[in-house]
């Protein structure tokens, strides 16, 4: 009806729930093109070890070229995807490109993260999938980690623990992405077998800034230690939350600081000008005790 007598005679919040239904629809539609057209890509972030220096592993992080409109940002489109359901297509898509990408990594001892969002975990299929994707691209299971979010474990407790379970039985890791962001997290460190915990990068932001946000980071870092769960920091970007975080005993770090996501050979190129010898890289080095 709006077709046939103009828009401007109905309510403000016609015109704008449409433009809004438009736009999904339209990304809607551009993200299934891009599965056909093969429009997307994955970037890698690393992440670094406050123990030893070193790298260690990088996460997985999709992106989307658009022929016409450039980059996309996930943020923008995993919440269209996951709502549409083509983030299931989405998913297979980056957890079997990035082990197959991380299997061809000359250092065999990086580990690879994938993040698989709640939409698209399904008891019975996930685990699957997973046991899939480490058989089609021979990555050791142990170099695999799933990134979940609190998200998931809000329903349907059960059947997700047991794949969560049977995940890890088969030796890949599980880590909670985002930590500190949901709604009781705490609770669910003691009832889902976590083997890292990454603290949300809102956390890292004001560390040194608020002597709250030191106090809740510096738990969360203790909390790992006594339960034996990874701490990793997201969103580092200076060096005064690397020293905060490494005298809290925190042992991972990612972060613009270290490099943004990108392709691993750009990263390569990176770490030999930092060092020719080493991969421990220039924020870290500076401060080797
Ligand atoms: P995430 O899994 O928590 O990923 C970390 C996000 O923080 C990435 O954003 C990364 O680029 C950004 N980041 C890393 N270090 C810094 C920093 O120092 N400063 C700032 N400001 N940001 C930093 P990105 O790549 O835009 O991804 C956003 C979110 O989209 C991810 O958050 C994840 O929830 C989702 N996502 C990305 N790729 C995938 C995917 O393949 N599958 C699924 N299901 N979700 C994905
Ligand atoms: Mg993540
Ligand atoms: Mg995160
Ligand atoms: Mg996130």
């Amino acid at each position: 009806r709006a077709k046939l007598s103009g828009r401007s005679q109905f309510a403000w919040y016609t015109a704008e729930m449409d433009s809004d239904a438009q736009k999904r629809k339209e990304i809607e539609d551009g993200l299934t093109k891009a599965l056909r057209l093969d429009q997307f890509e994955v970037l890698f972030q690393p992440q670094y070890s406050l123990i030893d220096n070193k790298l260690k592993a990088y996460e997985s992080l999709i992106r989307w070229e658009h022929p016409t409109k450039g980059q996309i940002s996930p943020e923008l489109f995993i919440p269209v995807a996951e709502e549409s359901g083509l983030i299931e297509a989405i998913g297979d898509w980056v957890l079997f490109h990035a082990c197959k990408e991380a299997a061809q990594w000359e250092d065999e001892s990086l580990r690879v993260a994938v993040n698989v969002s709640a939409a698209q975990f399904s008891p019975g299929i996930t685990e699957l999938k997973v046991a899939q994707a480490l058989q089609e691209s021979g990555l050791h299971p142990s170099r695999l980690e799933i990134e979940i979010t609190e998200s998931l474990l809000i329903a349907n407790t059960d059947a997700v623990v047991e794949t969560l379970n049977h995940i890890r039985s088969m030796g890949v890791s599980i880590a909670m992405d985002d930590f500190g962001t949901g709604y009781s997290s705490l609770s669910y460190l003691s009832r889902f077998p976590f083997d890292k915990i990454k603290i949300d990068r809102s956390f890292i932001k004001n560390l040194g800034k608020d002597t709250g946000t030191d106090a809740i980071v510096t738990s969360i870092i203790g909390l790992g230690r006594s339960l034996d769960v990874t701490i990793t920091a997201e969103g580092v970007e200076n060096q005064e939350q690397v020293t905060l975080l490494r005298a809290a005993g925190c042992t991972l770090v990612q972060g613009y600081l270290f490099g943004r996501p990108d392709t691993v050979k750009a990263h390569e190129t990176h770490r030999a000008r930092w060092s020719e010898t080493s991969s421990i890289p220039a924020p870290l080095k500076r401060m080797e005790v």
